[in-house]
């Protein structure tokens, strides 16, 4: 078994921009009620968890109609070291997202009681900053 190696900060910094990104950031809801409007629960599942040898896009077009993207991306990145097709991201693609989202997230419980800006203007300025 290989171990996975860490995102490259280029990597991260494309993944903080990422629209699925902030779509998770913004739809993360804390039940699982999301999961029962899945497009995938009338799919063979065996079709988002593709061999790592084997293309996902089918899956990830098939996420890509699916409403609960959001949420759906939130919770893999919750969990964080989870296998398969999960709000249109493949496994690889979480890796630098998650670097992303963890620094978020820390920020957003940080702040508390949500007193500064919304999570996706600090994410949009933060890329500002960083790409001057
Ligand atoms: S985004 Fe994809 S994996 Fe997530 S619930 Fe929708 S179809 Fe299923």
């Amino acid at each position: 078994m290989t171990r996975a190696r860490m995102p490259r900060p280029h990597e991260v910094a494309a993944a903080r921009r990422d629209p699925r990104l902030l779509r998770a950031l913004t739809e993360r809801q804390f039940d699982d009620a999301w999961r029962t409007r899945g497009v995938c629960q009338s799919v063979d599942p065996e079709t988002f968890f593709p061999a790592p040898s084997e293309p996902a896009d089918s899956a990830v077009a098939l996420c890509r109609t699916c409403d609960v993207q959001g949420p759906c991306l939130a919770w893999a990145l919750e969990v964080g070291d989870c296998h398969g097709v999960w709000g249109a991201t493949t496994p690889r693609e979480r890796r630098a997202m998650l670097v992303a989202w963890r620094a978020q997230v820390q920020r957003d419980e940080d702040a508390v009681d949500g007193a500064g800006p919304p999570v996706r203007d600090q994410l949009l300025t933060l890329e500002s900053v960083n790409t001057r």
